[in-house]
C-alpha cells in the first residue's frame, strides 16, 4: 500500500498506522486514520478533549487493539502473541506517573528489568544513571511516590519508562498535573533529554505551546480524525481548514504593557 507521507517510504517508519478505526459504542469513532513516525521523531499529538490522541496511543502500546486497518512497530505488525516483547521496547508514561504507591520509586523503576532477570546491582546502577540525567535526587529512589512532588514523581515515571533503554516513548499528557514553574523546567529537561536519546517520541498535550516547544512535528486531531499534520508554521500559515487557526491561538499568553 503506498504511503499518503511522501518523505516515508513505507516500512522506514518507526509507528505507523495504516486505515486504522476504532469504536466505542455508539458515541465514538476513530478514523480510519493513516499515520507515520519516523525513527527519532517528536511528534506531538494535540486537539480537543475526547478528539482521539490517548486512543491512538494506546494502539501504537497495543493495550487497545483497532477494529480494522493495521498498526506496525519497527517494521512488524502489532501481534497479541508478540506483546509483552513489544512493551518492554516502548516506554509508556502517563499523568502522574502511574506509579504503584506501596512500591518505593526503587522498585517502582525497577520492576520490569528484575522479571527480565537482571542483577540487583545492574538495576541500582542503572536508575542512578537515569535519575542523574533526568535531575531526580539520587535519594529520592528510596522514596514512596506519595512522598515525592509531582514532578519528581513525573522524572520516576520517565525513568520507569526508559529503564530498558526503549527505542519509543510514548507520553499521555506526562506534565498535565504539574505547576506552571514546575512544568516549564521539566518541559526544558525533556525537550534535552529527546533531543540527546535519539528515541522515536509520541507526545500527547493539550497545550499547544508545549506541543510546539517539544515536538517537531504536530497531528491535530478533532472527533476522531487528524485534521493536519506538520509543523506549527505549517499549522499557522496553511491551516487546513477553518478550526486549525483558532485552535493554534486559542491559549491565552500574558501581555503585560510597559
Ligand atoms: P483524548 O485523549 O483526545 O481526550 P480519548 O482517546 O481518550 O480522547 O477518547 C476519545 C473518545 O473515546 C472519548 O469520547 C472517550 O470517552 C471514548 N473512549 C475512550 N476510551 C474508551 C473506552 N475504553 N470505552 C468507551 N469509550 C472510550
Ligand atoms: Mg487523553
Amino acid at each position: 500500500m503506498p504511503p499518503r507521507i511522501a518523505w516515508l517510504r513505507y516500512g522506514a517508519a518507526m509507528f505507523s498506522m495504516t486505515a486504522v478505526s476504532k469504536r466505542y459504542g455508539p458515541g465514538f469513532a476513530l478514523g480510519p486514520i493513516d499515520l507515520a513516525l519516523a525513527p527519532a521523531s517528536t511528534t506531538a499529538l494535540i486537539g480537543p478533549s475526547g478528539a482521539g490522541k490517548s486512543t491512538i496511543l494506546r494502539l501504537l502500546l497495543g493495550l487497545d487493539w483497532p477494529d480494522a486497518g493495521e498498526v506496525r512497530f519497527d517494521g512488524a505488525p502489532l501481534r497479541r502473541a508478540d506483546l509483552l516483547s513489544t512493551r518492554r521496547r516502548i516506554g509508556y508514561v502517563i499523568q502522574e506517573g502511574g506509579l504503584f504507591p506501596h512500591l518505593n520509586c526503587a522498585a517502582n523503576v525497577g520492576l520490569l528489568a528484575r522479571t527480565l532477570g537482571w542483577s540487583p546491582a545492574r538495576i541500582t546502577e542503572r536508575s542512578r544513571e537515569l535519575a542523574e540525567r533526568c535531575q531526580l535526587p539520587v535519594d529520592a529512589l528510596a522514596r514512596y511516590p506519595a512522598e515525592l512532588s509531582g514532578g519528581q514523581r513525573q522524572r520516576v515515571g520517565l525513568i520507569r519508562a526508559l529503564m530498558l533503554d526503549p527505542p519509543a516513548l510514548l507520553l499521555d499528557e506526562p506534565l498535565g498535573a504539574l505547576d506552571p514553574i514546575v512544568r516549564h523546567d521539566l518541559q526544558a529537561q525533556m525537550r534535552e533529554l529527546f533531543a540527546t536519546l535519539g528515541k522515536t517520541v509520541v507526545l500527547v498535550t493539550h497545550d499547544v505551546a508545549e506541543a510546539a516547544f517539544l515536538a517537531d512535528r504536530l497531528v491535530l486531531m478533532r472527533d476522531g480524525a487528524i485534521i493536519q499534520q506538520g509543523s506549527a508554521r505549517d499549522l499557522l500559515d496553511a491551516p487546513a481548514e477553518p478550526f486549525v487557526r483558532p485552535f493554534m491561538t486559542a491559549q491565552r499568553s500574558l501581555k503585560v504593557s510597559a
